[in-house]
């Protein structure tokens, strides 16, 4: 069942409205008429209106009550009373106290690292988490390891933001500098050697600038993570753990993931165990594949402020492709010294053929095709939008004019169809 038009909800203090826009083509506005609001820890303003697009899934809390009109069509509107609020805001209230601490006595603050399954409400909590830490004054830095989504890049990456802003109501934290890595899959399970080299690389990076760095060293990490907590998936979060350091780690609605954290834990880490919210959506895969493919369209296009990308046309003798990881042999075939599982990290040339088409590349700021360049953060992406055999050239959309940087570039397997 559709509703329409204008909708008016008084929400009582402590409660939420939650709402989806689900129709196609289809546009929501909402405004706060009177009282205070919030949408994931970014304060509202009131009398401005907030535009929200199809596949939208959005909670306004408030803690004091408010008056709040949607006008459009949502898929469901409803208010809840239970909410696991006073529990976030309970953890940031802790981590603060670390940050006070930790400024106190000169060392860093608190590195922690939000986990659970999937569609537990983990990038929303993060978001809270850094737009209260933010709207304290403090500068935290925000890490996303899920690769299946990419919330500070495309996905395919993991990526490093420092938050100097509260998220933006309709486009999340402002892009500026991200430090992002090439993995160029959607889970971690398809290359997990190439997957923990660069979660410690970005560990490192991350605690390099937090020595030059106070504000942000004082005022911790949060760190966003994939969903995969079973088995080679649970591997991955311990070694994150250690790779960052991290002093807490979040919970999210999984008692098992709980309680195997605190027996391998080391007994500083403090493990919390949180609820999820009622209003987290769970997603299909077909709607993760659209957001996937969401991301990388606003990557070359824009959200709510519009970009306008380049396509030109680049011949095959100029190009420098690289996917990683070479096919792995036994260990007893490999020359001395070397692992099996060393050729995971390898990169290997790709000659240009028909399987680019609609493949996004990611440009390094590597000078030669070592493994230095999986070390390397990114300049950013282009995708190929098409593939001339005879002519024996790719057509390109790039966010920059040609020519296209002469470096290294990463084959990912992430496609995207440029229909725009
Ligand atoms: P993933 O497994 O993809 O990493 P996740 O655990 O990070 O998922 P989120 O992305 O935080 O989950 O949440 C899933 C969806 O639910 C998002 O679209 C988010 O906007 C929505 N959502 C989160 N909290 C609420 C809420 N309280 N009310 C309504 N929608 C919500």
């Amino acid at each position: 069942m559709t509703e329409v038009q204008l909708q008016e909800f008084k929400l009582e203090p402590d409660s939420e409205l939650r709402f989806e826009v689900e129709s196609k083509n289809e546009k929501v506005v909402l405004e706060v008429k009177s009282g205070y609001a919030e949408l994931f820890g970014t304060e509202l303003v009131k009398g401005k209106p907030y535009e929200f697009h199809t596949g939208a899934k959005v909670a306004v809390f408030t803690w004091h009550g408010c008056i709040v009109e949607l006008r459009g069509r949502t898929e469901v509107s409803y208010i809840a009373k239970e909410t696991p609020m006073v529990v976030y805001l309970n953890v940031h209230a802790a981590l603060e106290q670390q940050r006070v601490a930790a400024e106190q006595e000169n060392t860093r603050g608190p590195v922690t690292m939000v986990v659970g399954p999937g569609d537990v409400g983990k990038s929303t909590l993060t978001r809270i988490l850094l737009n209260y830490a933010v709207r304290m004054g403090r500068r935290p830095i925000y890490v996303d390891l899920d690769v299946g989504q990419g919330h500070i890049s495309v996905p395919g990456t993991v990526g490093a933001l420092l938050v100097e802003r509260p998220a933006s109501i309709e486009e999340g934290f402002s892009q500026q500098a991200p430090l992002v890595y090439h993995y160029g899959h959607k889970s971690p399970g398809e290359n997990l050697e190439l997957y923990k080299t660069i979660v410690s690389r970005l560990a490192e990076v991350i605690a390099e600038r937090c020595e030059n760095n106070k504000k942000a060293s004082t005022s911790g990490v949060i760190i966003n993570t994939c969903g995969w907590v079973k088995a080679a998936g649970y591997k991955v979060l311990t070694h994150a753990a250690q790779a960052f350091e991290v002093d807490v780690i979040l919970v999210l609605d999984n008692e098992r993931l709980y309680n195997e954290l605190k027996r391998d834990m080391p007994k500083f880490v403090k493990v919390v165990y949180l609820p999820k919210s009622g209003g987290v959506v769970e997603r299909s895969s077909s709607q993760r594949a659209e957001s996937r493919d969401a991301r990388i369209r606003e990557y070359f296009y824009g959200k709510r402020t519009p970009y306008y990308p380049h396509s030109f046309d680049v011949k095959f003798a100029d190009l420098k492709i690289y996917k990683v990881g070479a096919p792995s042999l036994p260990d007893s075939c490999m020359p001395l010294g070397m692992r099996a599982s060393d050729a995971l990290t390898k990169l290997v040339s790709v000659w240009p053929s028909g399987a680019l088409a609609h493949r996004v590349l990611a440009v390094s700021f590597a000078g030669g095709p070592d493994e230095r360049a999986l070390h390397c953060n990114l300049a950013g992406f282009v995708c190929v939008t098409a593939v001339d055999m005879e002519r024996q050239t790719l057509t390109i959309l790039s966010p920059q004019p040609r020519p296209l940087p002469n470096t290294v570039l990463l084959l990912s397997d992430l496609q995207y169809m440029d229909n725009h």
